[in-house]
């Protein structure tokens, strides 16, 4: 059985706070606002594979109001999400996602975004693909007011017999 997920995030950028993307500290006059490390890339992928499993949202699951959750990786909390998903029986097929930002240029980090999200979900380099765009300007991420990210998963029914 084949399942898919979809995930949308959105992060406000100030100053004095670090940009973390994929798990991946990028050097940047400002970074994302948020309870945790505000990883809006991993943020997506995790409402990705949560929807996919049927199991609700990160907000349900690691709630900001939870002061266990203030300033944790996201990283950390992604590798909760696929024990999710492993308890749900199912494996990752696949991660497709696109991180909106008009700045910085992130080309030089995808591989080392990619890993990280593969080390974490246990699964090869391959399966996922990140990819980056700016908006040409236009609206909040255009003019730098925030970091935006869509994410698609698929995941499988584990049969237990591969
Ligand atoms: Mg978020």
């Amino acid at each position: 059985m084949v399942r898919i997920g979809f995930g949308y995030d959105v992060h406000r950028l100030v100053e004095g706070r670090e940009l973390i993307l994929g798990g991946v500290e990028i050097p940047y006059a400002k970074g994302l606002a948020g309870h945790s490390d505000a990883d809006v890339l991993v943020h997506a992928i995790m409402d990705a594979l949560l929807g996919a499993a049927g199991a609700g949202d990160i907000g349900r699951h690691f709630p900001d109001t939870d002061p266990r959750y203030k300033g944790i990786s996201s990283i950390i909390l992604l590798k909760r999400v696929r024990e999710i998903i492993d308890g749900r029986g199912y494996i990752v097929g696949n991660i497709d996602a696109v991180i909106v930002a008009q700045a910085p240029k992130l080309a030089g980090y995808m591989g080392l975004m990619e890993g990280n999200i593969a080390r974490s979900l246990n699964t090869d380099m391959e399966n996922i693909n990140i990819k980056a765009t700016t908006t040409e300007g236009l609206g909040f991420t255009g003019i730098g007011e925030g970091i935006a990210s869509y994410a698609t998963s698929i995941i499988f029914k584990n049969s237990g017999k591969s």
